[in-house]
This record gives structure tokens, C-alpha cells and sequence, in this order.
């Protein structure tokens, strides 16, 4: 008889573990063995859960580098102990911790889940029991002795998503988080069913690693009409900018003003990693279709393709940190998909 499968859960704080202050009204992160015991269905799952709280638990919107490197160091020092690890996270921040998680644990072969709630544990219509019990599940589906889903993901509201391909989209529905560009891996109905064609597989001939540093000198510019030369200045002549995403309209294209096309071609000749992000929810960048998009390929922009900007900036923040190179190197490495999070 196989044992039964180890899982972590680790705890970071969101609305699933928060109580209510009743003098103040708002939400505050509570402590996780309270959590538990609001769910006496954990101890029916066939498996052996432990927990684990980082250090200071918080609202998600509250979420820095610092704690994601506490997690890829948790689950680093976990890794052989454990089968799968299941994160409970606000919902604010979520798809950035997924995100920026799936590049710092690189050569997985486990699951890594991250899930929380919109409404606490204890609210009465909660969503958080479903969300934890069969998050739980996922990290602990095996085959042939080997786990099913060996990438970060994400599961809400009977869906698992790859979490880097992840969006927060509502703060009022239960299904809050969309996957505009890449399908559900697993949904959840009677039987969880599995798509097996979509799990992501890295390259099994390398060993596990993490990587704990992320550079944050970096930045979004969302572009708008009527967008002004001081303000772009402000941001692409910062002297200590190291990389910038800009949200760019449409499939990719950009205002052909010539002091916005002279400052990118500046940002570039610095060396600064400058991406061309989508503002719209789904598709893709594909620089050249408009005439408003040529110039851009021209100056070096680097393509995001049909990345998230939680992935983007993530994954900016993850190569500047731990893939030093020149300019070209690093548009190589951003065009290529390192966990599964661009096409
Ligand atoms: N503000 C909360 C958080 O992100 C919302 C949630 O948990 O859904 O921590």
C-alpha cells in the first residue's frame, strides 16, 4: 500500500483567512490554525497535510519580491519533503505571485497551487472550502506514481488555469481570474477532468532550481490618448530604470508621434529592456500589422506576444536579476517561452 501524498499548505494571508473586526468592520489575516478548524473536511482527503505561515501573513495588495522569494525559499526547503504545495493568497495579487513563482522554481516536477477567496472561511456562502479542498486534490494527483501537474497554477472557482497565463478580473464574482490566452488545464465537475495536452513539462533532464532575486527597478507605462511627452519622459529617462513594459493598444501598436519614437529609441540605446504589451484582454502583439507598430520592430521593442503584463513584468523583473546580457540577449530570452506563459 502506497503512502498517502504529502502536501505543504502554505499560508500568506487574502481574504479566505481573514476575520471580520467588528469595531472597525474590515477584513484582517487571522491566524491559519483557526483557518483549519473552520474546515474539518481536510482530515477526510486521503493525504497528509502540514502547514506553514510566512512570516507576517498580509493582504496580498501588499505583496513584494521579498515575500515571493520566501516562498520559492520555502518550497525550496520543502521540495523533497513534500509531493505538492498549495499556496493560499488574496486573490489582489494573485496571478503576479504565480506568475512571477513560475520563473523563480524552474525544472518543476511537483504542484504548486495557489488558491484563496472571495468571501472568509467562515462566511457562510464561502467559496474558500471549494477552492482549498480540491486545490488540495490537484496537488496530489498522481500517475503512475509521478504528479499530474508539474508547473505553478492556479485554481478558483472549479477551474485550474497555468498561473502565469492568469488575470484577476472581477472583485465581486466568484470566478475571478480569466486565462484569456491559454485554456483551463483542469475543471472541476463530478470528476476532475484533466487535460492532459496542456500541462506544461519542462525539460526533465535538468534538476530543480530556484532562483530568489528579482530586480524591481522596472515599470508599466499604459499608454492613453493624449498621453504627454513630460510624463513618458518622467518615466523612460529615469536614471535608475533597468526595464519597462508598455501597454501598447490593440495588437501591439503605439502613438507614431515622433518624440514618443525618439525617447523609445534612447530608452533602447541605453540598454533598457523596453516590451510591447497588449492593453486588451486576450490576443496578441504582432508588431509590423499596423503602420503605427512598424517603427517599433525597427527600434529593437521586444515582442510580448500574447503574454499577461503580470507575466511580463514578472518575468522582466526575473531575467534582469538572473540572465545577465546585452540587450539582444535578454529580447532573445523574453520571446522564447521559459515557463510556459507565452506562445
Ligand atoms: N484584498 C484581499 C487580498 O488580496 C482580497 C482577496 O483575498 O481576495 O489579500
Amino acid at each position: 500500500m502506497n503512502q498517502q501524498p504529502k502536501i505543504l499548505l502554505i499560508y500568506t494571508g487574502g481574504t479566505i483567512g481573514m476575520r471580520r473586526d467588528y469595531t472597525s468592520g474590515t477584513l484582517r489575516p487571522f491566524d491559519f490554525q483557526n483557518v483549519l478548524d473552520e474546515i474539518p473536511e481536510l482530515r477526510l482527503l486521503h493525504c497528509d497535510i502540514e502547514h506553514v505561515t510566512i512570516k507576517t501573513p498580509i493582504d496580498s495588495s501588499n505583496m513584494h519580491p521579498s515575500i515571493w522569494s520566501e516562498l520559492a525559499g520555502l518550497i525550496e526547503m520543502n521540495y523533497k519533503i513534500y509531493d505538492g504545495f498549495v499556496i493560499l493568497h488574496g486573490s489582489d495579487t494573485m496571478s503576479y505571485t504565480a506568475s512571477a513563482l513560475s520563473f523563480m522554481l524552474q525544472n518543476l516536477e511537483k504542484a504548486v497551487v495557489l488558491t484563496g477567496s472571495q468571501l472568509p472561511i467562515g462566511d457562510l456562502r464561502t467559496d474558500a472550502k471549494e477552492n482549498l479542498i480540491t486545490a488540495i486534490q490537484i496537488a496530489a494527483l498522481t500517475n503512475h506514481g509521478k504528479p499530474v501537474v508539474q508547473e505553478v497554477c492556479l485554481y478558483f472557482e472549479y477551474k485550474l488555469y497555468r498561473g502565469n497565463r492568469t488575470t484577476k478580473i472581477s472583485a465581486e464574482q466568484f470566478e475571478a481570474f480569466n486565462s484569456p490566452n491559454y485554456p483551463p488545464m483542469i475543471i472541476s465537475g463530478v470528476h476532475l477532468e484533466v487535460q492532459h495536452g496542456l500541462l506544461f513539462r519542462s525539460n526533465q533532464n535538468m534538476p530543480f532550481k530556484t532562483y530568489l532575486s528579482m530586480e524591481c527597478q522596472v515599470g508599466i507605462l499604459k499608454l492613453f490618448p493624449g498621453i504627454t511627452k513630460d510624463f513618458v519622459e518622467a518615466i523612460l529617462l529615469k536614471s535608475n530604470l533597468k526595464g519597462v513594459i508598455i501597454e501598447s493598444f490593440g495588437s501591439g501598436n503605439m502613438t507614431t508621434d515622433s518624440w514618443f519614437l525618439e525617447l523609445l529609441e534612447v530608452t533602447v540605446k541605453r540598454g533598457i529592456p523596453v516590451v510591447n504589451v497588449t492593453q486588451c484582454s486576450g490576443g496578441e502583439v504582432t508588431m509590423g500589422v499596423y503602420d503605427t507598430s512598424v517603427a517599433l520592430s525597427r527600434i529593437g521593442i521586444i515582442s510580448g506576444k500574447d503574454i499577461t503584463t503580470e507575466a511580463a513584468l514578472t518575468k522582466l523583473m526575473f531575467l534582469l536579476a538572473n540572465d545577465p546580457g546585452n540587450y539582444n540577449h535578454l529580447k532573445a530570452r523574453f520571446e522564447e517561452s521559459l515557463s510556459g506563459e507565452i506562445a
